[in-house]
C-alpha cells in the first residue's frame, strides 16, 4: 500500500486527519442490470474510478464509495425486473447518504464532492446534501456526474460515427460500455454487446412496471461503436471539469 493512496478506506485514521483537509470525494453508484455485455456493479465502479483519477489531480481522498442506488427506471436503467438490479428507496437512500456526508462534516471536512454515476440517484443525493448542509454550513457540499458536465465539443467527438439516442438512452450504450472498455476493459463482453436499436422512450412513466416495457437485452440503445478511446475522452474531460468546479471553491 503506498502512502498517497487517496483510497480512505485504505488510511489509517491519522492519514485521514491529515489528508482530510484537501476534500473528500464520496462516489455513488447503483447495482443495477446492464445489459448482457456489462455487469451489475458498472456505476459504481465508474464513479469510483473516476474519483481516484480526481483525487489524484487534487490530492483529495475518496470515500468508499455508497454501491447501492435509488430504484432503476424502466426507461433510464432498464427497471427492477431483471434479476440483480437491486433497488434502495428513496428513504434509504436519503438516510444513507446524509449520515455519511454527516459524518464527514463532523470529523471537520471543508470541502465534499459527491461523485454520482447513477442517474436516477441524483433528488435524493441532493435532499440528503441539503438537509446535512443546514446544520453544517460552514462545508461546501459539490455534487455532479460524468455527463452533465461534458461539453458539446466532447459529445461530438465521442458520436462522431454514431447517433446520439439523448443521455436517458444512454444505458449500457456507448458511453457506459466506453467508460468502461477504458476503466476496467476486463469486465467487458464485447462479444454479447446486442445489436438491438431503435427503443423509442414513452413521454410518461407507467406503474405498475411490467416485463416488456423495454428491449429484452436491458440496452436502451446500441452499444457498438464503443472504445477504449472513447471511454478516456469522457473519463479525461469529466475530470478536468470536476477540477474546475472543484477550484472555484477551494482557491
Ligand atoms: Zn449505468
Amino acid at each position: 500500500m503506498n502512502g498517497n493512496n487517496v483510497y480512505m478506506k485504505y488510511m489509517t485514521w491519522r492519514e485521514f486527519e491529515e489528508k482530510k483537509s484537501h476534500g473528500v470525494i464520496l462516489p455513488v453508484g447503483s447495482v443495477e442490470q446492464h445489459s448482457h455485455h456489462l455487469p451489475l456493479i458498472i456505476d459504481s465502479l465508474i464513479a469510483e474510478e473516476i474519483s481516484v483519477k480526481l483525487a489524484e489531480k487534487i490530492d483529495a481522498v475518496v470515500a468508499p464509495t455508497l454501491t447501492y442506488g435509488y430504484k432503476s427506471k424502466p426507461l433510464s436503467g432498464g427497471g427492477p425486473l431483471f434479476p440483480g438490479t437491486i433497488d434502495l428507496s428513496g428513504q434509504t437512500v436519503i438516510s444513507l447518504a446524509a449520515d455519511i456526508l454527516e459524518e464527514l462534516c463532523r470529523d471537520g471536512v471543508k470541502l465534499i464532492f459527491v461523485n454520482n454515476a447513477h442517474f436516477e440517484n441524483e433528488a435524493f443525493l441532493l435532499e440528503a446534501i441539503d438537509i446535512v448542509s443546514r446544520k453544517y454550513p460552514e462545508t461546501v457540499i459539490l455534487e455532479s456526474n460524468w455527463w452533465d458536465v461534458l461539453s458539446q465539443d466532447i459529445i461530438d467527438r465521442v458520436f462522431e460515427d454514431v447517433p446520439f439516442p439523448g443521455w436517458a438512452l444512454e444505458h449500457a450504450a456507448i458511453t457506459e460500455t466506453s467508460l468502461m472498455l477504458y476503466l476496467a476493459p476486463q469486465l467487458v463482453r464485447e462479444d454479447k454487446i446486442p445489436s438491438e436499436t431503435g427503443f423509442e422512450p414513452l413521454p410518461y412513466h407507467k406503474y405498475p412496471i411490467v416485463k416488456g416495457m423495454v428491449p429484452e437485452s436491458g440496452a436502451l440503445a446500441s452499444a457498438k461503436g464503443s472504445s477504449a478511446e472513447k471511454g478516456k475522452i469522457i473519463t479525461d474531460a469529466a475530470v478536468a471539469e470536476f477540477v474546475k468546479i472543484i477550484e472555484k471553491y477551494t482557491k
